[in-house]
């Protein structure tokens, strides 16, 4: 994708600050980042989020996170993580080619990850569970 920004890091056009990388992903610091050691992880082929990652790539690169974790763990000394993933700009997406957010979070530091909680029925809970249950035919 010509007009990427990552696709632009991957192909070595623009500059970035890799940690890892192999035949598939690649694994870079936050150029903006929200905490020190916050960390993206993309596929190294271009897909927009997660309604086009191939379900199996999205299985390896989560894998690769796992592994990812731990060592940045192991060197930042954080006890604690946020993974986060967004996809559309409704969601916040602002890069539009799949990434993965590693944050380590501090003690008191100013990150901000939070949601509304809706107070629902149990009967709605069930409505919206009926319908994407019986979708759920892999
Ligand atoms: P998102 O908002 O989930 O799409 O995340 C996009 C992320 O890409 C943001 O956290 C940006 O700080 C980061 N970002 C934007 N440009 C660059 C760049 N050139 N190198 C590394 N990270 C970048
Ligand atoms: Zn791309």
């Amino acid at each position: 994708m010509s007009d990427c920004i990552f696709c632009k890091i991957i192909a070595g056009d623009i500059p970035s600050a890799t940690i890892y990388e192999n035949d598939e992903f690649k694994a870079i610091l936050d150029r903006f980042p929200s905490n020190e050691g916050h960390v993206l992880i993309m596929p190294k082929e271009h897909c927009a989020n997660i309604f086009e990652i191939d379900p199996e790539k999205a299985g390896r690169l989560f894998t690769l996170a796992a592994k990812i974790a731990r060592a940045m763990k192991d060197v930042l000394g954080f006890e604690n993580m946020n993974v986060l993933q967004n996809n559309g700009p409704v969601a916040g997406q602002t890069v539009n080619h799949f990434h993965l957010h590693l944050i380590p979070r501090y003690e008191n530091d100013k990150v901000n990850v939070s949601w509304p909680q809706m107070d629902l029925t149990d009967e709605q809970i069930e409505s919206v569970r009926a319908k994407l249950a019986q979708k759920m035919v892999f």
